[in-house]
This record gives structure tokens, sequence and C-alpha cells, in this order.
């Protein structure tokens, strides 16, 4: 049985009000503006449209809303073949599922842990020779990290297939100077509540794409056509985002730079204490990009600290802190059994690699110095116990 600390619990990434958030809903309720959408929406919207650098945005329900209606748009349907990044949350492929669309798992590259280059270009060819191009390709930035954009959107131009960016977690990033989120043809945010900003559940779908945009509105109020009576020729969605919610991302998003600015500042401690000891070695940030340092990850070599993840996450939790797995790799999910994997090289599955060594440590914006000291000393004392220290 784990004995639990009686310290206050250390969580992975909580939610983290600015306090500006009161103002937004206050204004939503004594407007009575709680719905239908409203001022707030249409103001975060534009804000976050701006903050990003794209032409317009649409607030809706959750990323994964975003990601469906972004698939949509795109045209993908029953019996398309969709590429994902395998490395990833499942909420970046479900709504390849909810289209009766097929995806097909790309493995990571070392250097961001993101979609590999090379394992998209071997998938293309062999896609390529049988004639099954896929309809769209959902390149994710892992905790906070930019792919490696150039490379990635070469191959996809060169193969003319659109990309949606699953910038879930790398909202405040950039590459080359630009944000993350919009490279692709579609950008998608997350605020769920352990993203690096939050309107405790909703997303935010992006694009130079106006028109498409417009589309995505209309999607996502189950797609009514301008009548009197209600009327509708295609499949909607119930996907919009609440005014008050809305309230909630404006007063968050005011302090989206400060929250990046903490995640890094966490992020550096941790790498300052831990990352000389042999064995560890912290995620990587591709030159000329700033990651967000959503949460803070690193691998553990076994062979050399004596310790696997699963020990250090089970002696943190005695400690009462949170701390997890890097992702389960999609090609290794249950749910997609049998399905078509493309490996960075023949004898090396990167992804793998990256979820059997790797861990998430604390990383909240509104985390203390005392608690970022408590997950450290922990750390040190479990490797001090295999005399690795
Ligand atoms: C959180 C997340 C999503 C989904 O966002 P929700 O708002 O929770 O639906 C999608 N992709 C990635 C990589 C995520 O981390």
């Amino acid at each position: 049985m784990i004995k639990t600390s009686l310290k206050n619990r250390i969580y992975l990434s909580p939610p983290h009000l600015s306090g500006n958030e009161k103002k937004y809903i206050q204004e939503a309720l004594d407007s009575n503006w709680v719905a239908p959408l409203g001022p707030n929406v249409d103001a975060f919207e534009k804000e976050l449209a701006n903050y990003v650098g794209v032409n317009d945005a649409v607030a809706v329900s959750s990323g994964t809303a975003a990601i469906h209606l972004a698939l949509s748009l795109l045209g993908v349907q029953t019996g398309d073949i969709v590429f994902c990044s395998s490395l990833t949350f499942i909420a970046s492929a479900n709504p390849i599922l909810y289209q009766g669309a097929n995806p097909v798992f790309i493995d990571s590259e070392p250097e961001t842990w993101n979609m590999s280059p090379q394992a998209l270009e071997e998938a293309f060819n062999s896609h390529a020779k049988e004639g099954k191009l896929p309809k769209a390709v959902i390149l994710v930035n892992l905790y906070g990290q930019s792919a490696k954009m150039d490379e990635l959107l070469t191959i996809c131009n060169y193969f003319d297939v659109p990309v949606i960016e699953d910038a879930a977690e790398s909202l405040g990033s950039t590459y080359k100077g630009v944000s993350s989120g919009t490279f692709g043809n579609f950008g998608i945010y997350s605020f769920n509540g352990n993203k690096i900003i939050t309107t405790s559940g909703g997303g935010m779908l992006v694009s130079n794409n106006t028109s498409l945009l417009e589309k995505a509105r209309y999607l996502a109020t189950q797609a009514r056509d301008p009548a009197k009576h209600y009327q509708h020729s295609s499949i909607g969605y119930n996907y919009r985002l609440s005014n008050i919610l809305a309230g909630v991302g404006r007063g968050q998003l005011e302090v989206v730079e400060e929250r990046v600015n903490a995640r890094r500042r966490i992020f550096t401690n941790y790498s300052n204490e831990l990352s000389k000891i042999p064995g560890i070695k912290f995620m990587p940030e591709l030159n000329n990009s700033i990651s967000n340092r959503w949460l803070t990850t690193l691998t553990i070599d076994q062979g050399i600290t004596g310790v696997s993840v699963n020990e250090l996450i089970d002696s943190l939790e005695e400690e009462n802190i949170e701390a997890r797995p890097v992702w389960k790799p999609l090609h290794l999910q249950p749910l997609f059994k049998g399905v078509t994997y493309a490996q960075h090289s023949k004898n090396i599955d990167v992804s793998r690699e990256l979820f059997e060594t790797g861990l998430c440590l604390p990383s909240g914006s509104n985390m203390t110095e005392e608690d970022q000291e408590r997950v450290i000393e922990c750390i040190k004392n479990v490797l001090v116990k295999k005399s690795i220290l």
C-alpha cells in the first residue's frame, strides 16, 4: 500500500486564475448575456486571433471539437486515410474515427519528440505507390514543443495534402518567431483545465481561411440553413463555447505570456537541479523555437539510474506529488490495434522508447519554489537510495 504524506498535494498542471476572469463573467451575468454565444465569445475569438496572428478564430467547446470540425471542413469521410502523430493524447485521433476514417500513425524523432519527417516521407511514399494518399495530416506539438515545421510542411505540400496543427499544448510557443498553431491549414488550441490557459473546458479553431471558418461556425451550431424554420442539409454539431466560459478565457489570455514565462522558469529550475544526474535527460528545445514548456518532461535511463519511471512516480506519489508517464503512443493503444504505423527508422521506435522512459513533472504556473524543491528533493532521494548520487 502506498503511504500518502500529509503535505499539500502538488498537482501536475492545475488551473491558475488571473483574477480578471470575474470581470468578464460579471459582465455576462449583468447583461443577461449567458446565452446564446455573445460579446465575450466574439471578443475572445478576436483577441486570440490577434495574439497568434491569424485572420480568424472560432471558439468551441473543446480542442477535440476543433479537430473534428477541421476534419469535417477538409471533407474527411468514411474510408479516407488521415496521418497523425503517434506520440500524443488520444484526442488528436478520436475525431478521425468520428468521421469513419482510418488513421495511420507516424513516429516521433528524438530532437523534438514530435512527428519524424523521415517517417512521414516514408508513409507518404508507400501510400502514394498504392494510390491512397491521406486526406489530411494531423501534426502535434507535444508538451509545448514545436514540431520540425519546415521539413514536415515541405513533404505535405509536395503531396498537396492539408495539415491540421494540434497546438492544444503549445499556445504561446513559437517556431522561427511565428506562433505555434498557425502553420497548418487549420490550427487548434485547447482550454481544458490542465492546459497553459483554461476556460474550464473549451477550444479554438484558427485559420487564415475566413470563409472556411464561417462554415465552421455554421457546422458548430447544428448546421442551420438560412430559413425562418429549422432547416438542415448537412450534419451539424453543438460545439460552440458559452459566453460565460469565453469570459474566463479572456481573463486567462491576458496573462498567457506570464504563464509561459513561469513554466519556462520551472523547467529551468528542474533542469539546473537534475540534468547533471547521469541517465536523466530533459526534453530538448528545437533551435529557433521557443517552447511554452507546458510540462517539464525528461527521460530516465533505468540501466544507468537503476530506477524505472513507474518507481519514480510511486515515490513521488508517496510524497503526495502528482507525476505522469509520457503519453502512451496511439499505435500501442488497444483501440488502434492493427493500425498502420510508420517508424522513425527500421530498428528504432522512438515514440515507444519515449513512453517507456519518459516522465512528466508537476509544472503548474502557480507552483511555488518550495513545492518545486519538494519534487527535486524527492527525486534526488530516490536516486541516493539507489546510490546513484
Ligand atoms: C488536451 C489535448 C487535446 C484535446 O483538447 P480538449 O480540449 O481536452 O478536447 C488534443 N490534443 C492534445 C495533444 C491535447 O493535449
